[in-house]
């Protein structure tokens, strides 16, 4: 039986691994994927203190080296299901059934889809969730950006070194993104901007020929913009469906107490598929170490009988 087993490999599952094994714990971290989670998306990360500039891939492969120095091992196996045993927790991946005395969520989100015709037929085929992955296919195309946070942003401004030009389409008349990466897009000679507009429809039949956008104040008033690639930062669903701990409408993950527990005994969360207000790899990082705390404390608990 292992003390603590870790859904997921991310910023807030792999700082929790090296807090657990840095603490004694028998750990297993499984993951999905591949090790890196999000990050794996973003060619720029410019606000993780240490590193004024790291792109996504090269800082999760630092977190990667350190957690393996540590002796922490990941195995590439998908959690289906987990049960509570009352001695503690079964997790079922696709891969085998495992014992466990305590759970760290830290399964993190995927992109949210915009929910249109034509969307999931071009899916790869000119629509993309990420600019670092298939940017560099649409070099001297021109662009429509979908949202307007900061991935959204962050994103069109990479994508500015690859492609003619960036049309970023908003919902609302002005950015949600942080001060900073706006006054880089304003002053961005390739980014242009559509505000107050939803994606309708998707259009191409094998390739990726526009989008079919509405006003929100006005509906029936539609227009189509000409693209080589569709890009969608629109948001996040949490990968909690595995679980049935209390969560949010939204399937995040509720904690019931500072130290992230969550409505099942002896399971903790960290993270981005967690309830909370910022989602960054300082948070998930400050997370997973107060997850792996908790963890350490209720299996000492639970081995020495004092549950
Ligand atoms: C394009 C983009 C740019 C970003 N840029 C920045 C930035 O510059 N700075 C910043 O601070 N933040 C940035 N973020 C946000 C940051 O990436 C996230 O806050 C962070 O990655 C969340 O970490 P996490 O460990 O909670 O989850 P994730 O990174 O989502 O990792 C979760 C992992 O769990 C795995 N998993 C999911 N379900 C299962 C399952 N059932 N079984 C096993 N494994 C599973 C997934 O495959 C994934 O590897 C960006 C995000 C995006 C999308």
């Amino acid at each position: 039986m292992y003390d603590l087993i870790i859904i997921g490999g991310g910023p807030a599952g792999l700082t929790a691994a090296i807090y657990a094994v840095r603490a004694g714990l028998n750990i297993a971290v499984f993951e999905k994927i591949g090790v890196g989670g999000q990050l794996l998306l973003t060619e720029s990360v410019e606000n993780y203190p240490g590193f004024s500039f790291i792109s996504g891939p090269d800082l999760m492969e630092k977190f990667e080296t350190h957690a393996r120095k540590l002796g922490v091992m990941i195995t590439y196996e998908e959690v289906k299901d987990t049960r509570s045993t009352g001695k503690g927790h079964t997790v079922i991946t696709d891969g085998g059934e495992y014992e466990t005395i305590s759970i760290i969520l830290a399964s993190g989100s995927m992109p949210r889809k915009l929910g249109v015709e034509g969307e999931d037929q071009l899916m790869g085929r000119g629509v993309s969730y990420c600019a670092v992955c298939d940017g560099p296919f649409f070099r001297e195309k021109e662009v429509v950006v979908v949202g307007g946070g900061d991935a959204a942003v962050k994103e069109s401004i990479y994508l500015t070194k690859l492609v003619k030009k960036v049309t970023i389409v908003h919902r609302r008349d002005k950015l949600r993104a942080v001060k900073i990466l706006q006054d880089q897009a304003f002053s961005n000679p390739k980014i242009h901007f559509i505000w107050d507009h939803v994606a309708d429809r998707i259009e191409g039949d094998d390739k990726l020929e526009g989008i079919t956008i509405k006003n929100v104040k006005n509906p029936d008033k539609k227009k189509t913009v000409k693209a080589g690639g569709v890009f969608v930062y629109i948001g996040h669903i949490p990968n909690t469906g595995f679980i049935n701990a209390d969560k949010t409408d939204d399937g995040l993950i509720i904690t019931t107490s500072p130290m992230l527990e969550t409505s099942i005994r002896g399971v903790f969360v960290a993270g981005d598929c967690r309830d909370t207000n910022l989602r960054q790899i300082t948070t998930c990082v400050g997370d997973g170490a107060l997850a792996a705390y908790s963890a350490n404390d209720y299996v000492e608990k639970f081995k020495s009988g004092h549950l």
